[in-house]
């Protein structure tokens, strides 16, 4: 496989501008000859539908639940980040590429981060054109809070529902063009395969959650926007729903899967209660504006918070880390949690905890000012916990929380199968290693509003494409493919639910391929996998019918899914002989405990290429080049 990112030439500034201008159009009178399905409707697919639409071409959208609102982007809680420097304290669009950069541990392509920087001050202004209502100080100007890895503020927010608020703008675009019939929307399908005719994506096979009916939609090009594949690990932030269904049907049929072993621990959740969970809730980033993080100094103290005087408290962020404090990455974050746990000093029942203190802050600031920039936060987490963390402590843990690793794509977005374009969270991204704090929404955003739009052209302008009509014998195959496995999946008829195998699943990903990894631990995992694979397509069982709503049905697919996933994420995690933000291998650290890098031998993006069922897929490699910045050790302290 030929890895080819088409990296324009030139100074960094100029790539995008130039390539705005190599690249070839579409005539508006010949724009609404093509027809793009758009596989998501999260803020990434949504943006992006909507802009497509606006542009003149045919776009028909996709997504698996009720309403494109519903997409889990409607979750993200901090905020966005934009290089604006409205708060005048040094920010630039270099500073924002050095910060993602440098945050994702020199793991992501150089020329895809500052175009990202750069787009990302369009970003705002599109939005708050939409009418996205955007914290603001007194004075009327858009107002910033900072999030981990950077020193200047330059987060924009809706309290701690910015992901909502954006999804709403989002989705009120993609609804003009919904009534204006230029998006046509296909609620509850969820797609099932990709369909490939002579190398080339030009469909895709859905499944109606409704009815059942399993039907297929051709186009000129298709566009994935899926989200993350979290929910490997069974418990974590993401939606429930959130799959890799989309994506890894896409790699079966060639796309190629780059880093899957990226994976991004949070490390500010409420810690997992009890067996019965299926779900976890992130506590967001922006409350490390405010919150100290603290265990006690003692090994296995089991007094109170209130009980444990200042000098008896670890605040060891702020000690290990003193220029970023709280505010460190989340990679960094995430494993000085865990280091504190280990060493017998974790709070709570199962001592997997620490505290997310703002006594300080309602102390300096007043509790109506917490009130005011966290309120549905602290509300949110009352509810779960049953605690007041106006007047005691916040417990917090790591957990699953996003995924850098996804499908390869060139700077054009476009992966290893022409014409298939991957955005957002479904694609690998340009966070290298670890995704920086409120990257997310910028990143799908940038994708869905500023990028994709102009890349599609590109491809639809220069693309050859051959007619192809529903009768076309991989059409037909395609089709075919979704209604075998369906069925296979029905008749399995075994004695364990698919959310077991998923419980068991993540079990294994989490203890293995977690926030540490080691070869021992990712070899036996790579043992297990196989075995449970078989175990689920010998003993699962879906009850019920495919002719009908079926959530069983549904999950059982998915969870098929996860189970290669998983598979695939060891290996690759099992291969890359080095620490790298999230993707900490225990074998390769510093003294003091920091991820220890190897850019001799790994300074590329991994991706892996499917060679058929039960094959080691091959390993391909791009390299990454570091011309405009400094490939340097990457420190916080
Ligand atoms: C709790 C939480 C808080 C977060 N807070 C922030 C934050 O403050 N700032 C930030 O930058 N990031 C944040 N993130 C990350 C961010 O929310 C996500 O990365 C981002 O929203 C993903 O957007 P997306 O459009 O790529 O995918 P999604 O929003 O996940 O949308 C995926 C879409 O794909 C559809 N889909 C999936 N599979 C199929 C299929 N097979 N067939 C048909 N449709 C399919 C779904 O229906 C959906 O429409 C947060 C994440 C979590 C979990």
């Amino acid at each position: 496989m030929k890895l080819d990112a088409k990296i324009p030439p030139g100074p960094i500034e100029k790539k995008w501008e130039q390539h705005q201008l190599d690249m070839k159009l579409v005539n508006p009178a010949n724009k609404r000859k093509y027809k793009v399905l758009v596989v998501g409707t999260g803020l990434a697919g949504a943006s992006a539908a909507a802009t497509m639409a606006e542009l003149g071409y045919q776009v028909s959208a996709f997504c698996f639940q009720d309403s494109p609102r519903r997409a889990h982007s409607i979750a993200a809680q901090g905020g966005i980040n934009a290089a604006k420097n409205y708060q005048n304290d040094g920010d630039s669009v270099y500073r924002l590429f050095y910060d993602t950069i440098k945050g994702g541990d020199f793991r992501a392509r150089e020329a895809n981060v500052y175009r990202l920087a750069q787009t990302s001050v369009k970003i705002i202004d599109q939005c708050v054109a939409q009418g996205v209502p955007f914290a603001r100080e007194y004075g009327g100007l858009l107002a910033n809070r900072s999030f981990g890895g950077a020193q200047v503020s330059r987060t924009f927010y809706a309290r701690g529902q910015t992901g909502q608020q954006l999804l709403l703008g989002a989705y009120s675009a993609l609804e003009r063009m919904i009534g204006l019939g230029r998006v046509q929307m296909h609620s509850r399908h969820e797609m099932l395969e990709l369909i490939v005719v002579n190398g080339v994506a030009r469909g895709i096979v859905t499944r109606d959650l409704v009815t059942g009916a399993v039907s297929s939609h051709l186009g000129d090009a298709v566009v994935l926007a899926t989200g993350g594949y979290g929910n490997v690990f069974y418990l974590s932030t993401n939606a429930k729903g959130c799959n890799t269904t989309a994506n890894w049907r896409a790699y079966k049929k060639g796309a190629a899967f780059a880093n899957p072993c990226y994976t991004q621990i949070h490390p500010t959740c409420i810690p997992v209660s009890g067996e019965y969970q299926s779900k976890l809730t992130l506590m967001s980033e922006s409350l490390r504006n405010d919150g100290r993080i603290w265990v006690p100094k003692k090994e296995g103290d089991k007094r109170a918070p209130h009980e444990i005087p200042e000098e008896e408290r670890d605040y060891y962020l702020e000690r290990k880390y003193p220029s970023y404090g709280n505010l460190a990455p989340r990679d960094i974050a995430s494993r000085a949690a865990k280091e504190a746990c280990d060493s017998g000093r974790g709070v709570g029942k199962t001592g997997l905890g620490v505290y997310l203190d703002f006594a300080a802050s309602i102390q300096r600031l007043g509790e109506s000012a917490i009130r005011e920039r966290y309120g549905n936060l602290f509300e949110m987490y009352a509810r779960i916990t049953d605690d007041d963390p106006y007047k005691t402590p916040m417990r917090i843990f790591p957990a699953t929380h996003y995924t850098m690793g996804g499908l390869w794509v060139d700077y054009n977005l476009m992966s290893t199968i022409p014409g298939l374009h991957v955005i957002g969270e479904a694609n690998f991204s340009d966070h290298g290693a670890n995704r920086l704090g409120a990257s997310a929404l910028m990143q799908g955003l940038a994708d869905g509003y500023f990028i994709l739009p102009y890349t599609i052209g590109n491809w639809l302008a220069t693309a050859k494409l051959e007619k192809v009509t529903a009768d076309h014998p991989d059409v037909k195959a395609a089709e075919a493919s979704v209604a075998a496995r369906t069925q296979q999946l029905l008749s399995v008829k075994g004695k364990r639910t698919a959310a077991s195998f998923h419980r068991e699943l993540g079990q294994i990903i989490w203890g293995e391929c977690g926030m540490a990894r080691a070869a021992t631990g990712l070899t036996r995992a790579l043992k297990r996998l196989p075995e449970l694979r078989q175990e689920f397509w010998s003993d699962v069982n879906v009850p019920g019918s495919g002719a009908s709503v079926n959530q069983s049905l549904e999950m059982a697919g998915r969870v098929a899914d996860f189970i290669e996933l998983g598979e695939l994420m060891c290996l690759d995690a099992l291969e890359r002989e080095e620490s790298c933000g999230g993707h900490f291998r225990t074998e390769h650290q510093t003294e003091d405990g920091e991820a220890r890098r190897d850019d001799e031998r790994y300074c590329h993006v991994a991706a892996w290429e499917y060679v058929g069922e039960s094959k080691k897929p091959i390993r391909n490699v791009e390299p990454l080049q570091f011309e405009f910045t400094h490939l340097a050790t990457r420190s916080y302290k």
